[in-house]
């Protein structure tokens, strides 16, 4: 476990510690309550709550809410149940940008007043045109020399809802010939006659990110607001609305590299679209990497953190691969999940030779590497089942499982050889196969030495608990499903990405197993009871991952 060297962030915070440009680190997670969390913003929450533990500083939650078309408080629940969920604590501060609306207007009045803000009355379309491209610079509003007290008049006026959506704007007044497109005077308040989530409504007018997120960085006295690349462009507006205004402090902006994850889309929008359009089912559908399908999925917030620290933070974009993710989740189950014996797809076999009426009890351990795990006992029985696929008729040399005059180790109990298949008549399907049991390998080992090289897992067919187990694969046929901007991001879904086997069995320790319980089935993976459709007498059971990794090329 070698310690990594501390990334360019955390080396920022540190600096400013040893100078005492700050005592403590305040840093905020901002989401806007738009949409359920997904993994990118577990990156996020990891990095500003990781840097508050670390160093000893804080963490605020707070939610961006300042666009209520698309808000709604059923995000805002979700969004701090995932928080929580990822093991981290904002304590008492959590915040809403919406506390801020009555300061955010006074500070907006205060711009005016310095003739850093206007209110623009051309249209959005001749906006447009004003504003320019990346070649060509802007021109000026014809608005822009408004004089103060005619703007403030205007601006009141559009908070006491006297003017049509659209008609007026206020807009910063910064230089509409920068070749940087975000300081060409940008909008800070528009009109829009929407019902607010917290504020009902009361206001008719609202802030732009852009002046928002700034001034509640500010108000909060965060100390270091970390944000992804994408808003590199804005940090001069941030700046600029901080320098202009009287604020009780100056937060530093710095940028990081976005997490872009293979085979799938990260965007809220795009994950409402497969949601509203019942592509997928729901938010928590353990196909999505939100937090809430992972969760459902089997995921821990140990394996998301862990997987967090490992992709670290850097400055460039960079993509990470699907196994990355799932290797996270692969070490953390191993330790925890016990091992149990299920099989995907039964095959009865008789055992000929073992008494009709008997049932024994097996002892199997909970895990082989940890005996603080214990044990269980398993019933073992005349007839049992395997997987269809540890038979196989004439089968090459190295396939060490059964075929007719082969022997196998049944896990922790005995050698088994078969001697006939059952088939139905008509198709050939292999029915039943008829085997005996060699008595004295108990336990795994023949008495005389001999050796048998393969085992395999089974259940006995009269006490085995039948149930559905959720196969996944990928979310989208190909690795960035965006990548192409004249094709729609779901015409990449991949058809088969759910496969539901309903004629499972599994052995009967699982019987009451409670919903989110993880377990890994011997030889296939790590699976977890499924917290939306499992019922004690209907188990279904998600794959979280199999054993190995079946995203490398
Ligand atoms: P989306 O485009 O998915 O809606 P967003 O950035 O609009 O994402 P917010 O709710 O505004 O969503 O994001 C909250 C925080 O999470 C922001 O600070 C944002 O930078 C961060 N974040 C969002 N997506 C990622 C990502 N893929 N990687 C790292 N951080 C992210
Ligand atoms: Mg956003
Ligand atoms: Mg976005």
């Amino acid at each position: 476990n070698i310690e990594k060297p501390l990334d360019f962030i955390r080396q920022i915070v540190t600096e400013d510690l040893r100078t005492g440009k700050h005592s403590t680190p305040v840093t905020r997670f901002p989401p806007e309550p738009n949409g359920f969390l997904h993994i990118g913003h577990a990156k996020s929450i990891c990095l500003n709550f990781g840097i508050a533990a670390e160093f000893n500083g804080r963490c605020h939650l707070r939610f961006d809410d300042t666009n209520p078309s698309k808000e709604e408080s059923a995000y805002v629940k979700s969004i701090q149940e995932d928080v929580k969920w990822l093991g981290f604590d904002w304590g008492e501060n959590l915040f809403y940008a919406s506390d801020y609306f009555d300061k955010l207007f006074d500070f907006a009045v205060e711009l005016i007043k310095k003739e850093k803000a206007f209110i623009c009355s051309l249209n959005a379309e001749e906006m447009r045109e004003y504003r320019g491209t990346l070649t060509e610079p802007g021109k000026d509003s014809p608005y822009r020399d408004r004089p103060i007290q005619e703007c403030l008049e205007l601006f009141q006026g559009m908070k006491e809802g006297r003017f049509e959506e659209g008609s007026h704007v206020l807009r910063a007044k910064i230089d509409m010939a920068s070749p940087n497109l975000t300081l060409r005077d940008p909008i800070i308040y528009r009109i829009m006659n929407v019902h607010h989530h917290r504020t009902g409504d009361k206001w008719c007018i609202y802030p732009m990110y852009d002046f928002t997120h700034c001034l509640s960085d500010a108000l909060e006295r965060i100390t270091h607001s970390l944000c992804t690349l994408e808003f590199a462009d804005h940090r001069p507006i941030y700046d600029w609305v901080l320098d202009v205004l009287e604020t009780p402090a100056h937060p530093q902006q710095i940028e990081f590299a976005r997490l872009n994850l293979s085979y799938t889309v990260m965007s809220k929008r795009k994950l409402m679209q497969l949601v509203q359009e019942n592509l997928v089912n729901g938010w928590d559908d353990p196909r999505m990497l939100t937090i809430s399908g992972l969760r459902r999925r089997g995921y821990t917030p140990t394996s998301i953190r862990e997987f967090c620290k490992e992709i670290g933070i850097g400055k460039r974009d960079s993509w990470i691969d699907m196994g990355v993710l799932e290797n996270a989740a692969r070490n953390d189950l191993n330790g925890i999940a016990p091992r149990v014996m299920g099989v995907l797809d039964p095959l009865k076999v008789v055992i000929t030779n073992y008494p009709e009426d008997t049932v024994e009890d097996i002892e199997a351990k909970n895990h082989p590497q940890n005996p603080d795990m214990g044990s269980r006992t398993l019933p073992f029985s005349r007839e049992i089942y395997i997987e269809r696929t540890d038979f196989l008729e004439n089968a090459p040399k190295k396939f060490f499982r059964l075929d007719i005059g082969r022997e196998v180790r049944l896990r922790y109990a005995y050698f088994i050889t078969c001697i006939s298949v059952v088939k139905d008549d008509a198709t050939g399907e292999v029915l039943e196969l008829h085997c005996t049991y060699d008595p004295e390998t108990y336990g795994g080992n023949a008495p005389d030495g001999r050796k048998v090289k393969g085992t395999i897992h089974w259940v006995s067919a009269a006490h085995a608990v039948n149930c559905e187990i959720r196969l996944y694969d990928r979310l989208f046929l190909v690795e960035n499903p965006d990548v192409d901007k004249d094709v729609n991001f779901k015409e990449h879904l991949n058809p088969n990405s759910l496969s539901s086997l309903t004629k499972c069995m599994v052995e009967p320790s699982l019987a009451n197993a409670e919903p989110g319980t993880s377990v890994q089935f011997e030889r296939q993976g790590y699976f977890c009871v499924d917290s939306r459709d499992s019922k004690p007498d209907k188990l279904v059971f998600n794959r979280t991952v199999g054993l190995r990794d079946s995203w490398a090329k």
